[in-house]
């Protein structure tokens, strides 16, 4: 298990880079077109933050590419995949992740449960996406509205194994104070703490410049991925 300030430092140089991601995004090539073929896992980690939220961008000013959705491009990775970046995301069906992101077949590992919480199954595919397949992002993605942060927050008795999520979501409401808007940020950074702390895995690989954790927060009025600011950041 890792310590609190080596983990804080990991989380420091995450943030660090979702910042520069969103500062590059005036970039003129933003809404050039892509070459027909492009190695993406040769991205470095912040590259492959930066490709994802021009993705959003293109995707918010209604200029998609749609990318990398045909039958050839599926024949192209029934192969193997090499994905550049991996999401936990809400189960939520108003965020579609490939949609989000304006991406295509072979781009995105994604894990998805509601109230993106970094559950132990979840861990081990997030694992499986860096460490196995060479994902260099993991990106926690959460949403305005998200109903399993409002019923944490209500706590009000629920159906069957629903409530399991409330365990871990509950952190968040409290650091919010109650306050859902604020709580659905704060399970972002909270989610992402958790993969950084709980596995190994992932933390080997933060240390070593293979992989960036970032947050985001999609706003579902107006599409934007907003980036969350992460623990150990005063900025
Ligand atoms: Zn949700």
């Amino acid at each position: 298990m890792l310590n609190q300030s080596f983990s804080r430092r990991n989380l420091f140089t995450a943030a660090a880079t979702t910042g520069a991601a969103v500062s590059l995004l005036h970039r003129s090539d933003l809404f050039a077109a892509e070459p027909p073929k492009i190695d993406f896992s040769k991205l470095s980690p912040a590259e492959s933050l930066v490709k994802l939220f021009e993705g959003n961008k293109r995707f918010v000013a209604g200029e998609i590419r749609a990318p990398r959705r045909d039958i050839e491009r599926l024949r192209e990775v029934a192969p193997t995949q090499k994905p550049f970046a991996a999401i936990l995301g809400c189960a939520d069906s108003r965020v579609p992740v490939e949609i989000v992101f304006d991406q295509g077949f072979g781009d995105l590992f994604v894990t998805r449960i509601a109230g993106n919480v970094a559950s132990t199954e979840n861990i081990a595919s997030l694992e499986f996406g860096t460490e196995i397949l060479g994902a260099k992002v993991i990106l926690v993605l959460g949403h305005t509205n998200c109903g399993a942060v409002v019923a944490t927050a209500s706590a009000r008795a629920v159906p069957g194994q629903i409530s399991a999520l409330y365990q871990l979501i509950r952190p968040a409401i409290r650091s919010a104070k109650g306050d859902v808007v604020k709580a659905i940020y704060e399970n972002v950074k909270l989610q992402v703490q958790t993969l950084s702390e709980a596995s190994p895995v992932l933390a080997e690989r933060i240390a070593k410049g293979q992989l960036v954790m970032a947050g985001g927060v999609f706003d579902l009025e107006t599409g934007i991925v907003h980036p969350v600011e992460l623990p150990g950041v005063s900025t």
